[in-house]
């Protein structure tokens, strides 16, 4: 490693279509699923599901009653249905697919000289991959430069212990490719850079690596929330267990009292269909899919399905500084050399730098990454490219770089070692770093030190990033283990601008209306934090550090969290610390990170938020959702949406409480008091092919109540089903069954025929439905509002009804089928007015439950 090792354009990677025509011949890097649904699977647990066998139960009953054109036509409807389920969760499905594409692993490679971040399963053999700290290794590969790197390669060995890595040409020759061990130059797929950093060349991808040889896929995703889903099966465990028991006796009194117990059958079955609450799991699963790829449209993916649930319940939402509220486009404002002179980049553009400053800027690019990627570091590229005048070091074939110290959280600083290839002079010690930290290096006395923290606060507070540069000279080829060890001169200060980003201020405006608290957490300096954090409209009276932070008790951290916001020069550690007092005082936490130390804290909040663009494998790992662009109005989008989702669920959830109350009630009560009986299983299978499409499509594209982000977050275990929903939606469903009873019994008094009385009611129970789809649109009480809200579904499901309605009516064949006698027209408006009577009614009531129903 001490061998200087080659500059940049030795390494200039594949080109763009080599690795395409590779990855035509070899096939993406990534290992067969098994876990896939497809339509045929996902045919085949629908199948299982116990309407089927319900329909089926039905056909056979009719064909035993010699009616065979029912028992067809009760299977076209139930292949038909079957049919619709099959397309919404292949469509789920896909959805799902995307996003997993999305969330796998990604790779920062060099292409044609670039780099370039692309999608883990992209990258072939030959292409040169960059690892660093927290990484995942995308493809087996041998190291070409490796800095105190090292892997963990448990998941292949078992073995939890890190190994060191080398780079191949400072290794002895080697033989055989295996993981494990330490000094060795291969890198393998799926195991983690825990320390470090390095490059490698890809030797195997896919299904040939070493984890593809043993089959184990790292890919998860949940895609339904555990607790939603619990709460979901009880409710369909009871609704199933009520509607069983009813049916069982409703067969058995009809057999005993009316006899013919095939009859009885179809009764019962129509009454267990009329009660299976199979919409229930169907809307979870498709509202939770659906929402997962409306905020993925916002750039944020989520990870864990529970994470959309929680989002609309977040109290606190913890927010790092660079390159979250902030661009991440770094530009150097201010140079200041260590006695004080100060140099603006802005005021005399287009010149090179005084001699003065030459040396403090140099330093400053000698102390970056050779191919810089950190956005400081690019910035001091560009201040050397543009204007520095000579160049002693950089860009000189004669000098390179021998070793890098990387900034670790106890001391925030990085020095690079340079020597030349030429004679046996003193090699070069380059550091940057924090002003404390380089000071420190410094051992610059009290006076010094004074006049140090002057200049640092007069850059900070117009909300500078503040860096400090120092040299070294170094004699001799072994190198200490520290930084501390070398003699460090200090060279002067430099700023960075780094503009906020413009939707900052708005999102955090939204955020204190919608009752949730940014806090700004960040390693910066306290005063240049303290001027972000109030552009950025954060209230950033009192700033607490991370020495503070140290010498308080949990117990006066948590009574400091109620009032401060910006938290500086925090360590990663601290990040944890704060999660957990929050926590600890009831609040619903969610925390951005993007480091491996990051990882734990972004853990233990109730939303870990990861950073797409510049996070670590590790941290997006740790995390429920990842911010794509690592924007914070992205997080605040996605809380209005994960509102909004939630929202929707309860609606659709409403709603299919309500509707099944006036199906189930005017399938009973003929049977219980022994009046001609209404529907059979054909009614009722007509009726869900609506009632679906409604649920899943129509209140999924629900948009968002006008007060989303002017309420209060959400408790946060408060149920989905909730009494006030439940209870709303019996209430509903209590109306429009009485409506519905009341014609009915009406048509049956005045003598109407049967026929006429089922076609009466079941118009007047179709229109009633969308009377209630109407209703649970919206939790807000005007009707209006709720009428004229666009909704594509929505028109989309009532032009249908409106055709299937009318072909019942109109053909004759499915009037028989439907056994409907002929409507008139005084008919059609009773079943007009029944709907429009419970809509209104029911929007009348709906202001005293409103409250209750946001809670
Ligand atoms: P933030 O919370 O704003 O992202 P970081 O934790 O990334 O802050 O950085 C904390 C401090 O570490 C910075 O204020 C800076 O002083 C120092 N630092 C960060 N990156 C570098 C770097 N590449 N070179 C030198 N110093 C750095
Ligand atoms: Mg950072």
């Amino acid at each position: 490693m001490t061998q200087p090792v080659s500059t940049a354009d030795v390494f200039s990677g594949l080109s763009e279509a080599e690795a395409q025509a590779r990855l035509v011949a070899e096939g993406y890097n990534e290992l067969p699923r098994s876990s896939r649904r497809t339509p045929l699977r996902i045919a085949f647990e629908v199948i299982r599901e116990p309407m089927l066998a319900l329909l089926l139960g039905g056909g056979v009953v009719y064909l035993l009653l010699g009616n065979l054109e029912e028992a067809l036509i009760l299977l076209a409807f139930g292949t038909m249905s079957i049919g619709i389920t099959i397309i919404q969760e292949t469509r789920t499905e896909h959805v799902l697919e995307a996003l997993r594409d999305l969330t796998s692993p990604r790779a920062l490679v060099i292409r044609g000289g670039e780099r370039k971040r692309i999608a883990g399963r992209e990258v072939v053999r030959g292409d040169l991959i960059v690892l660093g700290e927290g990484d995942r290794v995308p493809a087996d590969a041998i190291l070409l430069q490796s800095q105190d790197l090292q892997s963990d390669e448990s998941l292949l060995t078992g073995e939890s212990v890190p190994v060191r890595k080398i780079a191949a040409d400072s290794a002895p020759p080697l033989t055989e490719r295996r993981p494990g061990g330490d000094d060795l130059p291969f890198i393998f797929s799926g195991s983690l850079i825990v320390r470090g950093s390095g490059m490698g060349e890809v030797l195997a991808t896919g299904p040939r690596s070493e984890i593809g040889k043993i089959g184990h896929s790292l890919r998860s995703m949940e895609t339904e929330p555990p607790r939603l889903q619990v709460q979901m099966r009880r409710v369909v465990r009871t609704f199933a267990m009520v509607g069983g028991a009813v049916s069982v006796v409703a067969v058995l009194l009809y057999g005993l009292l009316r006899g013919g117990w095939l009859d009885a059958v179809l009764a019962g079955i129509t009454l267990g269909m009329s009660m299976l609450p199979e919409e229930f799991p169907v809307v979870l699963t498709i509202f939770m899919a659906m929402g997962a790829w409306r905020i993925s449209q916002a750039r944020v993916l989520t990870r864990r399905a529970a994470a959309i649930e929680t989002l609309g319940s977040a109290t606190i939402l913890c927010t790092d500084k660079t390159g979250t509220l902030t661009e991440n486009r770094m530009t150097i404002a201010e140079l200041r050399t260590a006695d004080g002179k100060s140099f603006r980049t802005a005021d005399k553009p287009d010149t090179v730098l005084p001699a003065a400053f030459a040396d403090l800027a140099e330093t400053g690019v000698l102390a970056s990454a050779e191919i810089p990627f950190d956005p400081m570091e690019i910035a001091f590229h560009k201040l050397g490219k543009e204007r520095l005048s000579k160049h002693d070091i950089v860009g000189n074939p004669d000098w390179g770089l021998v070793h890098a110290y990387p900034l670790r959280p106890g001391l925030l600083a990085m020095s690079n070692v340079w020597r030349s290839t030429r004679g046996r002079g003193n090699s070069l010690v380059a550091a940057k770093g924090a002003p404390e930290a380089i000071g420190a290096l410094c051992h610059l006395n009290a006076k010094e030190f004074k006049a140090l923290k002057g200049s640092i606060e007069a850059m900070a507070t117009e909300g500078l990033r503040v860096l400090g540069v120092a040299h070294a000279s170094h004699r001799g080829t072994d190198l200490p283990e520290t930084q501390h060890d070398f003699e460090f001169e200090f060279l002067g200060l430099v700023g960075l601008t780094d503009p906020l980003r413009a939707s900052v201020p708005e999102a955090v405006s939204d955020c204190r209306s919608a009752g949730i608290r940014v806090m700004m957490i960040t390693g910066d300096y306290p005063a240049t934090a303290k001027m972000i954090a109030r552009l950025a409209g954060l209230d950033a009276e009192s700033v607490v550090t991370g020495i503070e932070m140290q010498a308080l008790s949990d117990d006066e951290l948590a009574l400091r969290l109620k009032s401060a916001t910006v938290f500086a020069r925090t360590l990663p550690e601290q990040k944890l610390r704060i999660v957990n007092a929050l926590k600890s005082s009831g609040e619903i936490v969610a925390m951005t990170g993007d480091g491996v130390n990051d990882a734990p804290s972004l853990k233990a909040a109730n939303i870990g938020i990861a950073m797409g663009g510049r996070g670590t494998d590790v941290a997006r790992e740790a995390s429920s959702i990842v911010l794509l662009d690592d924007d914070f109005s992205s997080i605040v989008k996605a809380v209005r949406l994960g509102r909004r989702i939630f929202d929707n669920l309860r609606k659709a959830m409403g709603f299919i409480f309500a509707v099944h109350v006036p199906i189930a009630g005017l399938s009973l009560l003929p049977l219980l008091f022994g009046l001609p009986i209404l529907f059979g299983p054909i009614h009722i299978a007509f009726l869900e092919m609506v009632i679906d499409p409604v649920c899943s499509l129509v209140f999924e594209a629900e948009s968002e109540e006008d007060d989303v982000m002017r309420r209060p977050p959400r408790k946060k275990d408060s149920p989905l089903f909730s009494g006030a929903l439940v209870g709303w939606g019996l209430i509903q469903g209590t109306l429009a069954f009485a409506v519905l009873a009341g014609i009915y019994l009406v048509a049956l008094r005045q003598g109407m025929v049967e026929n006429e009385i089922r076609a009466l009611t079941f118009f007047s129970l179709v229109l009633t439905i969308v009377g209630l789809i109407f209703v649970n649109r919206s939790f807000s009480a005007s009707l209006l509002t709720a009428l004229i809200r666009p909704n594509r579904s929505l028109m989309i499901v009532v032009v249908a009804v409106a055709l299937m309605l009318g072909g019942t009516l109109l053909w004759p064949f499915a009037t028989s089928l439907f056994r409907f006698g002929p409507l008139h027209l005084n008919d059609l408006a009773v079943a007009l007015t029944a709907g429009s009577a419970v809509l209104a009614c029911l929007e009348l009531l709906k202001p005293f439950w409103r409250e209750r129903l946001k809670a």
